[in-house]
């Protein structure tokens, strides 16, 4: 078997959030595909050890906002890379509630679609579960995020905000590309980091000591030149 031939298959980008007796939690999914139109209904495939899970085996609803292109990698890092029972994932995140009480993300989210469970698949490492729509909004027009668009984000390949004048070869010689351990983000140093006022062409070595990986918070220790 070829594990990359799994890697062919195309993805969005979404945050699931439910709730557990008020409190709200959230996470990054990608599995997230409409089933049927009469009735409309969704499954999102969601791991058993996360607290999203509890949450929604609790409540029976889940909400999935789906992220604009543009959204920041800050969000998907405090959505992806965290655990809420460890930090409260919508600190300093926008936010409003769906009517089932269920908050989605308003900022850089396209739309938003709450669900309530009909049936839980047990699918092993995850429960896939499947929900009737009901409620649902279009907030902006805009592209929606894929996962192939992140990954390429994430490695530099695209950037994110100021349009990049063509780097001249001998900038780029010079400055090395240096790889976070914990979530595989690569800073550019041709792109900085625009989201935390990093301006383009600041060699890694020049970031502040409390620059932090702009996905996932791990510090400066935790990146590794790139080979
Ligand atoms: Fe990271």
């Amino acid at each position: 078997m070829n594990p990359g031939a799994l890697h062919k298959i195309s993805y969005g980008l979404y945050i699931v959030t439910s709730q557990k007796g008020g409190r709200f939690n959230g996470q990054i999914a990608n599995t997230v595909f409409q089933i049927s139109n009469a009735p409309p209904t969704v499954a999102v495939s969601i791991n058993k050890q996360n607290l999203t899970h509890e949450f929604i085996r609790e409540s029976k609803v889940f909400v999935v906002s789906v992220l604009v292109q543009e959204a920041p990698l800050s969000l998907i890092g405090q959505f992806g890379f965290k655990s809420g029972r460890e930090v409260d994932k919508f600190a300093g995140v926008r936010y409003k509630l769906a009517p089932g009480g269920v908050p989605y993300i308003s900022g850089p989210t396209l739309a938003y679609l709450e669900a309530r469970v009909l049936q839980e698949v047990d699918a092993g490492t995850h429960t896939i579960f499947i929900g009737e729509i009901t409620a649902a909004e279009v907030l902006q027009e805009g592209t929606p995020l894929t996962y192939a668009y992140y990954q390429q984000v994430k490695r530099g390949g695209v950037p994110k905000t100021a349009p990049l004048s063509t780097p001249k070869e001998e900038r780029k010689m010079q400055m090395d590309k240096y790889v976070c351990n914990v979530c595989g983000y690569v800073y550019d140093p041709l792109l900085g980091d625009p989201e935390n006022d990093i301006p383009l062409d600041t060699p890694f070595e020049k970031l502040p000591a409390d620059w932090v990986c702009p996905v996932c918070g791990a510090g400066k220790d935790e990146f590794t030149k790139e080979g």
